[in-house]
């Protein structure tokens, strides 16, 4: 579904990506582990465009997205992103950021924007929030309106740079559990994450990154019980 391959991304003469590949299949469910530094986010903000690759090549679904012809506002509605401060507009309720793009993009009436966006608002547990302010919701709920944002788009894929890291340790677990219920329903994700004990119960494989490169890629069980580069083993020893 999602094939990036030899991707490379430099800001000036920092290359901060060096030819890394991200291939994902159909509900696959990837975590990108790291230090800090190592090139995760900007590896999810090359898969949708919000940075310009330097190099390699970025296919969604059979679509190049590095294409001067592929139109980027189209892929980008195929490709959610979840980020670390939610990003909610906080003069919109929980309700009105769900439904902006979705009548502003989307072009869909006010009626059926609506409609659309309480489904995936009641999907992760807010139905009874929509009318609320991204003020009056807690940092855990602020993020599962985020979720309920990007699934209201109908994405292919969604690209989650540390969902839970901005969240209060008693809050991580809601949403945790609304990524747990997508991956059962079978939606396809990438999440670049320090929760290591949520990367080692839910996810089908796992990419460790250090300066720009992928050491090791394997099974949860693979990379977390028997990881197989002395870095990836020092990085594990010394987040545990
Ligand atoms: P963390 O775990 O702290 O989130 P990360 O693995 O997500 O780290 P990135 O944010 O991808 O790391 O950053 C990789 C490198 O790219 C860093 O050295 C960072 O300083 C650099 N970098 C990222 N964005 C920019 C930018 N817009 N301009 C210049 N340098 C950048
Ligand atoms: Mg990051």
């Amino acid at each position: 579904l999602l094939e990036a391959r030899g991707v490379r991304k430099a800001f000036g003469a920092n290359e901060v990506l060096k030819g890394v590949d991200l291939v994902v299949a159909p509900t696959e469910l990837v975590f990108l582990i790291g230090p800090s530094g190592s090139g995760k986010s900007t590896l999810l903000r090359c898969c949708n465009r919000l940075e310009e690759p330097t190099g390699g090549s970025i296919v969604i679904d059979g679509v190049d997205l590095l294409s001067p012809h592929t139109n980027v506002n189209l892929m980008r509605r195929q490709v959610g992103m979840v980020f670390q401060s939610f990003n909610l507009y906080p003069h919109l309720t929980a309700l009105g950021n769900v439904t902006l793009a979705l009548r502003k993009v989307v072009g869909k009436s006010r009626a059926e924007a609506d409609a659309l966006a309480l489904a995936q608002l009641d999907r992760v547990g807010l139905a009874e929030k929509a009318g609320a302010y991204p003020s009056e919701l807690s940092g855990g709920q602020q993020q599962r309106v985020a979720i309920a944002r990007a699934l209201a788009l109908e994405p292919k894929i969604i690209l989650m740079d540390e969902p839970t890291s901005a969240l209060d340790p008693e809050l991580v677990g809601s949403v945790l559990a609304v990524v747990r219920d997508l991956r059962d329903a079978g939606m396809t994700m990438v999440i670049a994450s320090h929760e290591m004990r949520f990367a080692r119960d839910a996810a089908d494989r796992v990419l460790f990154l250090d300066q720009g490169l992928v050491v090791e890629e394997g099974t949860a069980e693979a990379i977390f019980a028997k990881p197989q580069q002395e870095r990836t083993q020092r990085f594990l020893r010394e987040v545990r």
